[in-house]
Formats: structure tokens, sequence, C-alpha cells
């Protein structure tokens, strides 16, 4: 029997890169999969007939969509949350309200969904959110707040993880380096400069993440909580 036969597992932001990558990973494993996205209507449908899965439109900068998602979706065995932006450029000069909408999509929406799912979960339910290393380690100018946000998901996990241990349910964040997607394209103008801060010098695949986040959602896992896991081929090292 396949790992995940007979598990219902939910992605928020499935549609493309590292979360099409653990979408085609859990289905492939025989789980029962929903995926949300906000964008990106045509390669959500095609991932969803790829993988035999299901794609919902659901913003994860609207709390309300993300919860009921989440309410509809349940009870869940595994909520991943994935879904995830970045906004480059100096502090003083970016846009307030581009700031507060990363917020709510990077931070606000994983807080509400893993709270919302661990209502309706049983003993055994995995909630794992990617969050990313500059969680921990943030070289470069330009990117404050987004190291806000994957710092903020260090406490979510710390934190919830004590609320839902007693219920049976983990809570996990995993910490990627850079990762060849749409977001940060291996052959991208920043290539050279993060690759110099890394002990394996290339960019990591959406494949390598998903299988990380397998590895927590299976039965190996079920003493793993509140803890980061780092995937970055050193780049924090
Ligand atoms: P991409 O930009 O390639 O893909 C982002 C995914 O998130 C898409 O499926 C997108 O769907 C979805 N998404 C974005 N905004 C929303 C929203 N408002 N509501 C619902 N879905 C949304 O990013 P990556 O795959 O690279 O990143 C995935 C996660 O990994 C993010 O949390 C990111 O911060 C993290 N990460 C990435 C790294 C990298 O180097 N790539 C490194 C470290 C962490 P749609 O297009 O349909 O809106």
């Amino acid at each position: 029997m396949a790992l995940f036969s007979n598990k219902s597992v939910l992605v928020l932001g499935g549609s493309r890169g590292i979360g099409a990558a653990i979408v085609r990973r859990f289905a492939t494993e025989g789980a029962s999969v929903v995926f949300s996205y906000a964008g990106s209507q045509a390669a959500a449908e095609q991932l969803a007939k790829e993988t035999g899965s299901r794609a919902v439109m659901a913003d994860s900068a609207d709390r309300d969509a993300v919860t009921e998602l989440v309410r509809s979706a349940g009870p869940l065995d595994v909520l991943v949350v994935n879904a995830g932006v970045a906004i480059f450029g100096d502090a003083r000069e970016l846009d307030s309200g581009d700031i507060d909408h990363l917020f709510r999509i990077n931070i606000h929406a994983p807080y509400h969904a893993a709270v919302e799912a661990a209502r309706q979960m049983q003993n055994g339910g995995r909630i794992i959110v990617i969050g990313s290393v500059n969680g921990d380690r943030m070289p470069i100018p330009g990117l404050a707040a987004y190291a806000v946000s994957k710092s903020a998901l260090q406490g979510l996990a710390r934190g919830l993880a004590r609320d839902f241990g007693p219920q049976g349910i983990t809570v996990n964040i995993v910490q990627p380096g850079p990762v060849d997607t749409d977001m940060n394209p291996a052959e991208g103008p920043m290539k050279a400069l993060m690759h110099s801060f890394m002990a394996i010098q290339r960019h990591g695949k959406p494949e390598e993440v998903a299988g990380m986040v397998a590895w927590l959602a299976g039965p190996e896992a079920s003493f793993v909580t509140g803890a980061m896991h780092t995937i970055d081929g050193g780049f924090g090292a």
C-alpha cells in the first residue's frame, strides 16, 4: 500500500514551484490531495488533471477564503502551507500596503490555516509550513519583510506545537535555501551571489523539498514537532 493511501492532504499554494512538487509527491504516494492557487489557473488545472488532485481558487491574502477552504476540506491528515511571496527593495521605499499584503500571505494565512485545521484534525495530524533559511540568516539587503515573515513562522511552530501536542498533532517548518522556481530561477541574476554563500553550490530542486515534507508527514516523524528543518545546501551553515 502506498505511504499516504487514505490520507487527506491540503496544500495551500500548490499550482507552481515547490507547492506543485509537494502535490505531485503526495498524489504519487496515494493521498487524496486538494490544493489552492490564486493566479495560475491554467497551471493549477493542468496539475489537477495530471495528478488526480483537486484545485481550488483561494487567495491566501484573504483570511476568510483560507479558513473556509480548510474547514470545508477537513478533517485533514496533513496540512501543508506553501503559498508565499517575496518583495525585493529598499525598506524605505517599498509600499506599506504591499508589505502588509506579504504579511497576510506569509504569516497570517499559515497561522489561521493551522488553527482551523487543528479544530478537526485527529491524533496523528501533521501541519507543515514552508519557511525559509532567511528565517535564520539574511545575508543581503532588500528582503527584510520577507525575512520577518519567515522568522515569524518559527514562533508559530514553537507555540502551536505546544497547543496541539496533547491532541497528537505535530507542527513543523521546512526552511529551504535557494530552490529553482519562478520565484528564484537557477539562472537568475542573483545566482553567483547566492551560490557564494553555499556549501553545495547549486539551487535545490522542488522535489528535494517535497521529499522532506513527505518525511515530516510520514510515520517516521511522529516524534518531531515545534522544529525547523533546513534544506539549503549549507546556505545558513
Ligand atoms: P513560486 O512563486 O514559484 O510559487 C508560489 C506558489 O504559491 C504558487 O503556486 C502560487 O500560486 C502560490 N501563491 C502565491 N501567492 C498566493 C496567494 N495569495 N494565494 C494562494 N496561493 C498563492 O514560489 P516557490 O515555489 O519558490 O516558493 C514556495 C514557498 O517556498 C514560498 O513560501 C517561498 O517563500 C518558499 N521558499 C522558496 C525558496 C526559493 O528559493 N524558491 C527558498 C525558500 C523558501 P498562484 O501562482 O496560483 O498564485
